[in-house]
């Protein structure tokens, strides 16, 4: 088992197979991906290798993020490895879902059991003023797509801005009225280059929760091992709503993630300084040796991110690891 010198325990591993990205988010990447090559990426072998050393030492579910992840052709392939790998009980993917319409039943086919889609907006002017795409209608009905082929989860993602979507909720609770899916609203985070964007539009979380519990939301309890989303529902609504509050305190007490990065990095936090290249590790099946480096390392993880004091470690912005 994977634990640190606080006792956390690591059972879930955060993949990231790209770098880059079709999408301009503004508070993300406004000027497109830093860089246009893509030869740096972990092979499939490598993903297989990385895959079976977590899993042997007790990682039971493993996201696949980018970047924008459904740019790698072999995507259907990473998933059905990751799957066939001992141990792997569950494949979820975070998209940005402009291929999710199109593939998904490729991708369930392959064993991918949940999806995280960002939406930022359900207005198609608004998202594409955050996003720069115009392809929101596509990327919805894939959603629905998802929920009526039974897919275990279905999540959006929206981050919270002050310019584009804080005044939006009386519309995303009115989408989940019928639909069986869970919305996160996500804090905007300070990354390395967004920090004039971030101080003009982060919002704090807790207006949102006020608002739902002052609306008939119920808080859910969850148990402590479910991540770091607090969740609310409704009786008279299908879908359920979640705040991921990274400002909030003690947030990181209970983490229970490890991120790699497409280049073969260990992020032990998405804020930190240094990362540790463990490439060398998958040029072959040895996945002792990959696991006695990876709980060493661990030890130097960091009890907590230090945002609140603004610091965004060697982070630039969050397609360098997904989130
Ligand atoms: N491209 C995929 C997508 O957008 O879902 C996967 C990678 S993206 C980095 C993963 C998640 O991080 C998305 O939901 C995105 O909205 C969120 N994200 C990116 N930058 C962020 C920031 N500065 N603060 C909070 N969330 C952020
Ligand atoms: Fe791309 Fe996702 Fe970043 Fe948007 S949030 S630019 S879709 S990586």
């Amino acid at each position: 088992m994977l634990i640190d010198k606080y006792s956390r325990r690591f059972n879930y591993l955060r993949l990231s197979i790209t770098e880059s990205c079709n999408f301009r988010c503004n508070y993300c990447l406004p000027n497109g991906p830093d860089c246009t090559t893509r030869k740096h990426e972990l092979t499939l072998p490598e993903i297989r290798r990385v895959v079976t050393a977590f899993a042997m030492a007790g990682t039971k579910k493993v996201r696949i993020t980018g970047g924008e992840p459904s740019l790698r052709k072999d995507l259907t392939e990473i998933i059905r490895t990751c799957k066939s790998v001992p141990g792997i009980e569950q494949v979820a993917l975070t998209t940005n879902g402009y291929r999710l319409e199109r593939d998904l039943d490729e991708w369930m086919e392959a064993g991918l059991d949940a999806v995280n889609v960002s939406a930022d907006s359900l207005n198609e002017g608004t998202f594409q003023m955050i996003t720069g795409d115009s392809r929101l209608p596509s990327i919805l009905r894939g959603i629905d797509k998802a929920v009526e082929r039974g897919l275990k989860s279905v999540k959006i993602n929206a981050v919270l801005l002050r310019d584009y979507n804080a005044s939006e909720l009386p519309e995303f609770l009115e989408y989940l009225r019928d639909r069986n899916v869970a919305l996160r609203f996500i804090e905007l985070m300070q990354t390395g280059d967004n920090r004039a964007y971030y101080k003009r539009n982060h919002v704090s979380g807790q207006s949102v929760k006020e608002h739902l519990l002052d609306n008939g939301w119920q808080q859910t309890i969850r148990p402590i091992t479910a991540g770091p989303a607090q969740e609310f529902s409704h009786p008279d609504y299908a879908g359920r709503m979640g705040l991921i509050m990274p400002y909030s305190k003690d947030f990181c007490d209970d983490c229970n993630r490890l991120r790699v990065s497409s280049r073969g990095q260990l992020f032990m936090c998405l804020f930190a300084e240094q990362h540790n290249d463990f490439r060398s590790y998958l040029q072959a099946d040895n996945p002792e040796a990959l696991i006695e480096h990876l709980q060493q390392v661990l030890q130097g993880k960091a009890e907590s991110h230090y945002l609140h004091e603004e610091f965004t470690g060697s982070t630039r912005h969050l397609a360098m690891i997904g989130g």
